[in-house]
């Protein structure tokens, strides 16, 4: 169940951002993963930082190499700053679903997961007047980082055609997303049923993130060597370049970390290098959704 990318490409490049700014640590705080003394307006500030300063940045260095990407929203994020959003939208990118407010399915009831979907999607629609297509899941870290039960179902029912957050079966290759699974401890799991939708895997590996963020503690950044995050990027692009044409490779990047001006340096030198070569196509998610047939 191949893509067809379009013709004399070899690999499709999904640039992929999570606008997450400051709903991530909200959230946690809501589900008492960090007490009130853990948040305020100093750490607000580094989710203001994601929208007010990286934003434009991102931009600008998409606009330079011409590459379209997709940011993975909270309502609550396009809600409180439309005209980023619209920016973001005008200018050619995808604006996709990552909650309401941050919220993880698995944490919430059927009701609460509903609403999130319903609030994420109008959000989104209010401001580009056409329903997301794409999803990925807000992770509530540690606590929880799953699909619910019903998940499937509601993105399916909301008319969405792909979820970028499983991590396999493949790295390089899209395939269907199966519902339904039972794992066992005693015996091997029951599988579920493959339905019409869209399962594009991340590679928490090359996420900035990992890299970047999520080093000594949830707050203190780890500061890793741009050069050394640099040749882990290009060796994986390198190695799906070479080994998996018809496939695609995609970063996961967030403002709040890519937008540090080393960083950014660091995402400029990666966009020189894929550019280099001519057969890849540049992409958004829901572009390489199209080019799937089933
Ligand atoms: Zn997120």
């Amino acid at each position: 169940m191949p893509i067809v990318l379009p013709e004399g490409k070899r690999l499709a490049v999904c640039t992929s951002f999570d606008l997450d700014a400051w709903s991530i640590m909200l959230r946690m705080r809501a589900v008492g993963l960090l007490g009130p003394g853990n948040y305020g307006p100093i750490n607000f500030s580094r989710g203001e930082f994601g929208i007010t300063t990286a934003i434009p940045r991102i931009i600008k260095l998409l606009d330079k190499y011409g590459v379209p990407a997709t940011f993975f929203t909270p309502g609550v994020i396009a809600d409180t700053y439309p005209q980023m959003v619209k920016e973001l939208h005008d200018h050619g990118h995808e604006i996709a679903h990552h909650g309401y407010f941050h919220e993880c399915p698995a944490s919430l009831n059927e009701k609460e997961e509903i609403d999130s979907f319903r609030k994420g999607v109008e959000a989104i629609k209010r401001i580009t007047n056409a329903s997301p297509v794409g999803y990925r899941v807000p992770f509530e870290i540690p606590q929880a980082n799953e699909l619910s039960p019903r998940t499937v179902k509601i993105l399916m029912d909301l008319g969405f055609s792909y979820i970028s957050q499983h991590m396999g079966p493949y790295d390089f290759k899209v395939s269907k997303v199966r519902d339904g699974d039972v794992y066992h401890m005693d015996k091997p799991p029951e599988f579920g049923k493959e339905v019409d939708l869209l399962n594009i895997p991340v590679n928490e590996l090359i996420e900035d993130d990992l890299a970047y963020f999520l080093g000594v503690s949830t707050f203190y950044p780890k500061l890793d060597n741009p050069s050394k995050v640099f040749e882990i990027w290009k060796m994986d692009f390198d190695y799906a370049y070479e080994n998996e044409p018809g496939g695609f490779f995609a970063l996961v990047l967030h403002p709040e970390s890519t937008g540090r001006a080393h960083r950014m340096v660091l995402l400029e030198q990666t966009l020189q290098y894929i550019k280099q070569k001519k057969d890849v196509w540049f992409c958004r998610m829901d572009e390489l959704a199209k080019r799937w047939k089933n």
